[in-house]
């Protein structure tokens, strides 16, 4: 944490920018400024306090590299408290704002709900996955249910696009309606128009990424209706199952043996960081639970939509052991109720850092 002055000069992957209420962001109003005896300023001076603090206001704004998040109490002391009208120099960029929530339940009363719970028998991927980065966003996201805002940014929403795109393509599919290249453009513009950064400065540089990446995924996975795309999956680990989705899934023919593909797409991900991801034990693990025969030879797949390329995964014993372990060992920590911080240097970049105890200020 630093003061904006202290903060000139430099830049940080997120900004957490505190006290947007009326008055509150900078000295002016909290008696803590010298007072001149009146009549010392000329009057076109008396504006230049305003000025400065806009300046001021600008200097905050613009640490920010990727995300940049404003907040404001509705109320200070104990008194209602309109926003700073610094926040109207930006309404034209700013988001809609976000209601922050209460907290939900006291501390004591979480203990006493873990000491009767019975053990949670069904998972997410996503929730097991939330775990494994940091158990304390675990708790703050599935068991308190903290609103959880990830921060939207234009290549964010970019990939938003592109995901709801291939949805609405196999939506078709599954209808049994055929897909053409009438209905992709027509399909990209809507979603795009909709959803898609068209305010910011790279917005046609963005829609090209996010059209090549529709395009190139069309091409290894021509619309068809024998490709499963996202099917729910469960797996079992011990008494518990898991709910994941694979984004697609096939049954493929070659010299008379039969393999069942199972595919995940990435964005941007480093093609090699690909191979040590732990989902992959557990893709292994559904498809092995999964397959109709014991004579069906499975493969793993990663298409890195932004490097346009597919690479086979190998998944070892040794990563499979280790993948399963952790999620055997994420699914028992959350049945003890064992929600410890996980610092890591990309917490400046989750949604609830502002209100974590961890020692990372
Ligand atoms: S800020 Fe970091 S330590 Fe805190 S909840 Fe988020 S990920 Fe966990």
């Amino acid at each position: 944490m630093l003061t904006v002055h202290a903060a000139k000069g430099l830049e940080f992957i997120a900004v957490h920018l505190p006290a947007l209420g009326e008055g509150k962001f900078s000295a002016r109003n909290s008696g803590g400024g010298t007072k001149l005896p009146s009549g010392i300023l000329k009057p076109e001076m008396l504006g230049w306090g305003a000025e400065e603090e806009q300046c001021l206001f600008f200097v905050a704004l613009s640490r920010a590299c990727d995300v940049l998040n404003i907040y404001r109490a509705k109320q200070y002391e104990n008194k209602p408290t309109e926003p700073s009208n610094l926040l109207e120099l930006i309404t034209e960029v700013l988001p809609p704002a976000q209601e922050a929530v209460k907290r939900p339940k006291t501390l004591l009363a979480i203990k006493e709900e873990l000491s009767q719970r019975q053990p949670q028998l069904n998972f997410e991927q996503q929730a097991l996955k939330d775990y494994l980065d940091c158990p304390l966003k675990y708790q703050y996201r599935h068991e308190l249910k903290i609103p959880y805002f990830p921060p939207e940014s234009p290549i964010s929403k970019a990939r938003l696009c592109v995901y709801k795109v291939w949805d609405k393509i196999n939506q078709r599919i599954k209808n049994h309606f055929s897909v053409d290249r009438e209905f992709i453009n027509q399909t990209f513009e809507e979603v795009w128009n909709e959803q898609g950064p068209t305010n910011h400065p790279y917005a046609p540089e963005y829609r090209q990424e996010a059209l090549a990446m529709i395009n190139w995924t069309l091409k290894i996975h021509p619309p068809n209706i024998d490709v499963l795309t996202r099917p729910i999956w469960t797996v079992k680990l011990g008494d518990a199952e898991i709910t994941l989705y694979p984004d697609y899934i096939k049954l493929v023919k070659e010299n008379q043996q039969t393999i069942l593909v199972v595919e995940k797409l990435n964005f941007g991900e480093s093609p090699r960081k690909q191979i040590d991801e732990i989902i992959y034990a557990l893709y292994e693990e559904a498809a092995l639970q999964n397959r109709s025969d014991s004579n069906v030879r499975t493969e793993i797949k990663a298409s890195i939509m932004t490097n346009q390329v597919t690479l086979p995964i190998p998944v070892s014993l040794a990563l499979k052991d280790k993948g399963i372990q952790s999620y055997q060992n994420a699914i028992k920590g959350i049945n003890n109720g064992s929600f410890t911080v996980r610092e890591t240097k990309l917490c400046p970049l989750c949604p609830y850092y502002f209100i974590c105890p961890a020692e990372h200020r």
